[in-house]
């Protein structure tokens, strides 16, 4: 993590993304992700790279970062598509630090729903859910009766959630449990053309 990425300002914030692992089984269509993958690799330097983060590098990233940096679980890759992505939140928070989370739930099971949901509101700067497209071949969501129900956890434990999704709407399970929160969505989020990989007349370069 150090070797790939900075800590960068947002919205006047000095947040550190962390990309858990390299390659993102969500597989978006909009997301150069065999680049970054060729790239990492070419990065190794005749070492082996590690392409999953263990809980021994966050932590001792975490370790060396100033305490005002916000960690920010997101990057190039669903967070939690790696397994020790909640025992990593874990210990941030057991440090006191500030974090952020943007996710697709993929990878989030019932107890990892938990830890989210209890995530104190004042330790967090930003909480947003990639929501499944219903267009098909956007995106790789696996939509089970987990995935429902964790969506359903956190909705309900969280007002601070932020709601993103692509494409022309969400898919319609997901629909109508928003429904059943009493959420109705208004605009997808505006698509950027991702190192060329989306050509579209509307997209943001
Ligand atoms: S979930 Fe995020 S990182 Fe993964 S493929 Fe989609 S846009 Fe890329």
């Amino acid at each position: 993590m150090a070797r790939y990425s900075s800590p960068r300002e947002i919205f006047g914030q000095i947040v550190l993304e962390i990309t858990t692992r390299i390659g993102c089984g969500v597989g978006c269509r909009f997301c150069p992700q065999s680049r970054l993958a060729s790239a990492y690799s070419a990065r190794g330097e005749g070492r082996r790279p590690e392409h999953l983060m263990t809980l021994d590098t966050f932590a001792a990233c975490v370790e060396r970062l100033p305490a005002y940096v916000e960690i920010d679980f997101s990057g190039f890759a669903e967070p939690w598509l790696n397994p020790d992505c909640t025992k990593m939140l874990r210990h941030a928070l057991e440090r006191d630090r500030r974090v952020r989370v943007h996710t697709t739930l993929q990878g989030v099971e019932i107890s990892d729903a938990a830890v989210l949901a209890a995530v104190p509101p004042d330790k967090i700067g930003w909480f947003s859910l990639h929501l499944p497209s219903r267009d098909a071949g956007l995106e790789r969501f696996r939509i089970d009766g987990e995935y429902l129900e964790v969506l359903h956890l956190i909705l309900d434990a969280r007002r601070d959630v932020k709601l993103v999704y692509h494409g022309s709407g969400v898919d319609a399970r997901v629909e109508n449990l928003l429904a059943r929160h009493g959420i109705q969505l208004t605009q997808p989020r505006r698509t950027h053309t991702r190192a060329g990989n989306v050509i579209c007349p509307t997209c943001k370069r």
